[in-house]
């Protein structure tokens, strides 16, 4: 049987209905599935979150926190992706040695000609968009390009556009999977639609059931491409769809910078002295590959290298994530072994209660479960912040600056259709289960 795991990333449980709505020939197949909520917990970036779907690890054992970790100091980020993760990816275990896995717009997963035929999903500082080479044989290949870095829209203030561009780019990547998913030497193949993110960020909420958007008529155009696409997919017997969204979208209230608080706690010193934000050359690059160089840097600026790492025990250098400034860790690091377990509990209890006092059951903590001892040498959050309705700023972006709140950002919840056959599937799902459910069924 041969399988694929469609991500409609970006939308609940509560789109469903609309969405089914918009795709009137899936409807028939999907309205039968079983919806089973999933709870990604603390996490909240796709990649975080991809990370436990893949390996069905937990952050603290797959190392996989966010977009990027810092390696030889808190102040200098890199781009997280597969080479990253301690764990195995385990959702493709089942490939059949003579077959390749279709992998199209999924976040961390790089390309390996010989096990993979693989469309990028943007993150990646590297000017290959499409795996193997063979594929640009084919004109629509070459035009392919992911759509990335969604956010840089609502600083541009140029949403609409964007909103254009965003449709045009998944309306190019259906017909490249298509392509792809007609080819018969495949078992394994997760496709992700990042549209639905993408438009949530730029739109809003509810976009699928609004009927006056600008955006509307284009938007329908793609979803009865996507519509035809999916209905012939779910005709053919052999063929079995997951459909799954890691996570969804709620209103964004406020925004809370994580290092003020720190250096307000006096455990974090942001260094004024530097005038220039440091480009985020990983960034750019990865940008200029999309956009054909024609994204300045400007654009891509960020907080790295704000921070006094010789006066800072701990800093968020990643969205929700605190780490400690552990000498073992980092080449400017602060604090020694011994002083590991007391700062980074200091912190604990310091965040703790002005979290609480602010914002109530709303802010959650997750304390790093796994005793330092039995860590991997490699940096590792001691705590993973959200709290809801609250966007957490982080050195991704320009400035420690708090700034307006987005429209939208991501919450836990999100969803897995499980096909009616099988019927002793949970009834609430964690990230780190798919790889069960998929590999079990
Ligand atoms: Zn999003």
């Amino acid at each position: 049987m041969r399988r694929i795991l469609l991500s409609f990333d970006g939308l609940g449980i509560q789109d469903v209905p609309e969405l089914l709505h918009r795709l009137p020939k899936t409807r028939r197949f999907v309205e039968t599935a079983k919806l089973i909520p999933l709870d990604t917990g603390v996490l909240r970036s796709s990649q975080a979150i991809w990370a436990e779907l893949l390996t069905g690890e937990p952050w603290h054992r797959n190392g996989c926190y966010g977009y990027a970790h810092p390696c030889k100091s808190l102040n200098e980020l890199e781009i997280s992706n597969e080479k990253d993760l301690y764990s195995r990816v385990q959702l493709l275990k089942n490939e059949a040695k003579q077959s390749r896995s279709v992998l199209i717009n999924v976040p961390l997963l790089k390309p390996n000609s010989s096990s993979r035929v693989w469309l990028s999903d943007g993150s990646f500082p590297t000017n290959i968009l499409v795996s193997p080479s063979e594929l640009l044989r084919d004109a629509s290949f070459q035009e392919y390009k992911p759509h990335a870095y969604s956010h840089v829209a609502g600083v541009l203030g140029i949403r609409n556009i964007m909103a254009y561009r965003c449709v045009e780019s998944e309306q190019l990547r259906l017909s490249c999977t298509l392509n792809l998913l007609s080819r018969t030497d495949w078992q394994r193949a997760i496709w992700r639609v990042s549209l639905f993110d993408e438009l949530s960020h730029l739109i809003g909420l509810r976009f699928l059931g609004a009927e006056d958007l600008r955006i509307t008529e284009t938007l329908q155009h793609f979803l009865n491409a996507l519509d035809d696409g999916l209905s012939q997919l779910f005709e053919q017997s052999q063929i079995e769809i997951f459909i799954i969204s890691s996570y969804s979208h709620e209103k964004c209230l406020q925004r809370l910078n994580l290092n003020k608080l720190l250096a307000h706690g006096r455990f974090l010193t942001i260094d004024y002295d530097v005038q220039e934000f440091r480009d985020g050359t990983q960034r750019v690059a990865a940008m200029s590959a999309i956009r054909e160089g024609t994204t300045g840097p400007a654009l891509m600026r960020s907080s790295e290298g704000r921070l006094r790492t010789a006066a800072t025990q701990a800093a968020s250098p990643v969205y929700g994530c605190v780490l400690i400034n552990s000498r073992v860790w980092f080449e400017d690091g602060l604090v020694d072994a011994a002083e590991h377990a007391a700062t980074s509990q200091h912190v604990y209890v310091y965040l703790k209660k002005i979290l609480d006092n602010r914002f109530g059951a709303a802010a959650k903590i997750e304390v790093n479960p796994q005793p330092l001892s039995e860590r991997t040498g490699r940096p590792c959050p001691e705590l993973i912040i959200s709290i809801d309705g609250v966007d957490l700023i982080d050195v991704e972006d320009p400035g420690l600056l708090d700034t307006f709140p987005p429209r939208t950002m991501h919450s836990p919840s999100g969803f897995l259709a499980v096909p009616a056959k099988y019927t002793n599937s949970p009834d609430l799902l964690k990230p780190t289960q798919l790889v069960e459910i998929l590999n079990e069924f």
